[in-house]
């Protein structure tokens, strides 16, 4: 494959068939063959989506006063995802690219109102379980800022060892929920508790959660309180590319007042064109991405979400019960779309290879060695094969593991 860019260009029908051959090496999501990556809603809400994305490929959210359209967008957007969490009148929110953005956005917000209102000048430190995502250290290796990670306990935050990391250069707290590699959510209302105590930040990641918790809560979970219904939650990240459905790059970060909200801006320059004035650290950004998720959240509404949600939910069940018959156990007990599970007697990464080779792919948790699964609708419908792959797999590798061995 020559690296240079051709000297002539193709029309789209060659690139078509090219890019679908490129394609044939991929996993075959469609069939519901990834738990991670991808959040298969179905062919109605792909549709929709890349309509959407479409329509508003060209358009670009830096310019609000020139595409009110994204604009409109993005507030009814925010103003549905601080609904769904509790957030109090006068909270205020934004887009993002991604979880990983607003995490950052989330730090960079408390890092500025730590020095302007908390008078933090020094050495400043966060204080997360050590289930949390990497993407705050990514934040913390930009910003300058210690992450204090600890251990866990009953794979939940142990509050009173986050406590005990807590110092006068303690900028923020985190909880998450859930967290990525078991699926369960922290015990936020105690870290609430424990934020308001400290006077210090409390951040929720919900990246995976913010839109699929609440459904499963109104389809009848009994949910702790994870969202600004916890008074010491300040802000919050909850992902729309993920349980939103939405196209990729679409996130939001929450505040629970617009006076916090304000330290998230980037007042920048002067350059030539004087100062640039951007609510978040992205200049450019896809009118697509706000599109579709503005489409798909209106399309789907909360009928649509409730049922989407209780499709992974029922997923999920059906998974649990299946690898507990095979003898796995499960860390925790998960209530939304995310399950890790080991086997007491069997290397889970041995089974993890077979699987893979089955055509799963998914990811996988080395301390401790676990399956991990994040769900999504379409897994409802090839639950029973997963199981029946994953009883094959366990096979070969118990048969494997126990064989005699002959010398010579
Ligand atoms: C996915 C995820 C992130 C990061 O989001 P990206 O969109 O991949 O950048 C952060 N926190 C949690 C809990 C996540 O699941």
């Amino acid at each position: 494959m020559s690296s240079a860019l051709p000297e002539h260009g193709a029309p789209w029908s060659d690139l078509e068939a090219r890019m679908q051959d490129l394609a044939k090496g991929d996993v075959k999501w469609r069939d519901g063959r990834t738990g991670m990556y991808i959040f298969n809603a179905g062919e109605d809400v792909a549709r929709v989506k890349k309509a959407a994305y479409a329509m508003f490929s060209e358009e670009n959210g830096l310019g609000p006063a020139a595409f009110p359209s994204l604009a409109q967008m993005e507030r009814e957007v925010v103003a549905a995802g601080m609904s769904l969490l509790n957030a109090p009148p006068g909270a205020a929110g934004a887009m993002s690219s991604g979880g990983t953005d607003s995490i950052f956005l989330a730090v960079k917000t408390a890092r500025d109102h730590a020095r302007a209102k908390r008078g933090m000048t020094g050495a400043l430190n966060i204080v997360a379980p050590s289930t949390v995502h990497p993407a705050f250290d990514k934040a913390c290796m930009v910003m300058d800022i210690e992450i204090r990670r600890i251990p866990v306990k009953d794979y939940l935050a142990d509050v009173t060892a986050m406590e005990a990391a807590i110092d006068a250069g303690t900028l923020m707290i985190v909880g998450s929920a859930p967290c990525f590699p078991f699926g369960l959510i922290d015990p936020i209302e105690a870290l609430g508790e424990l934020a308001e105590r400290k006077k210090v930040w409390l951040h929720v990641d919900a990246c995976v959660g913010a839109y699929i918790a609440p459904f499963v809560r109104m389809n009848g979970a009994d949910l702790p309180p994870f969202d600004f219904a916890v008074p010491g939650v300040w802000s919050i990240s909850g992902d729309l590319h993920k349980y939103g459905y939405a196209s990729k790059g679409a996130s939001t970060v929450f505040f629970r007042t617009e006076a916090l909200r304000e330290f998230m801006t980037f007042d920048a320059g002067p350059w030539p064109l004087g100062r640039m004035i951007t609510p978040s650290l992205a200049g450019t950004r896809p009118g697509g991405a706000i599109a579709a998720a503005w489409a798909v959240m209106n399309h789907l509404g909360v009928a649509g979400y409730k049922q989407k949600q209780g499709e992974v939910v029922a997923a999920r069940e059906t998974i649990e019960a299946g690898v507990k018959r095979l003898g796995f156990q499960i860390f925790g007990k998960p209530q939304l779309g995310i399950v890790s599970f080991a086997h007491p007697d069997v290397d889970a990464l041995r089974i993890y290879a077979q699987m893979h080779k089955r055509g799963w792919f998914t990811a996988a948790l080395v301390e401790p060695r676990a399956l991990h699964l994040m769900l999504s609708p379409k897994h409802n419908e090839v639950a029973g094969e997963y199981l029946a792959d994953l009883e094959a797999a366990l096979r070969e590798v118990t048969d494997e593991q126990f064989a005699p061995r002959y010398a010579g």
